[in-house]
């Protein structure tokens, strides 16, 4: 195989089954960087930019920044981050914002692109959400693996993260609702374009890193670090 092939990995799973620690992992084992939509369109509205000021006139109204606009900011990223293996948070959002991203892919033939859900039934997402970590800024969820003497929210950088006393069954229960209704239409079109892999959530962290990190090495077609 010529040239180097760089993985761009979605990761879908409902708040509790992992994502954020297996984030984590990804970027310190295997130097994957974190690109989250809102922190670059938060940037460019610090910068002021022409796309910043058009962004925050939809955030100013507590509205969707429309897909057209998030998708320039996509595009610039991976035009100035070409060779990085990249883990995307919340973005896809669509199944509109999915096919802009897979137009957009074709101009960078070294990208290799993977949807990959992290599996895990309510029971257990519930179960373990009982000793999860939430950022009250952001809402984010954290294990505990996640930090290591300051609890400060990697996405928001707010220090109120804490263990949540509230978390009720039904409050479980509509979150895990609420993500399936919104990620079932980006999980569907990504399992027609062949692009979905799933992975069982159950298990320690350090497996389900494994397996994630095994998907990854056969789509790179196990030539990551040889050349
Ligand atoms: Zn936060």
């Amino acid at each position: 195989m010529s040239g180097n092939l760089y993985p761009v990995v979605a990761l879908f799973g409902a708040p509790g089954a992992g994502k954020g620690t297996q984030s984590a992992l990804l970027a310190e084992k295997l130097k994957f960087k974190h690109f989250s939509v809102g922190d670059l369109l938060r940037a460019e509205v610090t910068k002021g930019s022409s796309i910043g000021d058009l962004a925050s006139s939809y955030m100013n109204q507590g509205k969707f920044v429309p897909d057209y606009v998030v998708n320039d900011v996509v595009k610039a990223y991976f035009l100035e981050n070409k060779e990085d293996r990249v883990i995307l948070d919340g973005f896809p959002r669509t199944v509109g914002q999915a096919k802009e991203l897979r137009t957009l892919l074709k101009l960078f033939p070294q990208i290799r692109f993977l949807a990959i859900q992290i599996d895990l039934s309510p029971s257990e997402i519930k179960e373990r959400i009982k000793s999860r970590f939430m950022c009250a800024g952001c809402q984010s969820i954290y294990s505990k693996d996640n930090f290591k003497s300051q609890f400060v929210c990697p996405k928001c950088s707010s220090s109120e993260v804490t263990t949540r006393k509230d978390d009720t069954e039904e409050v479980v229960q509509t979150r895990i609702d609420e993500y399936q209704t919104n990620v079932s239409d980006l999980l569907d079109f990504y399992k027609s374009e062949g692009i979905l892999s799933v992975v069982e959530g159950s298990g320690s962290a350090e497996s389900v890193y494994k397996k994630i990190s095994s998907v990854i090495d056969g789509a790179l077609g196990f030539s990551s670090g040889r050349s």
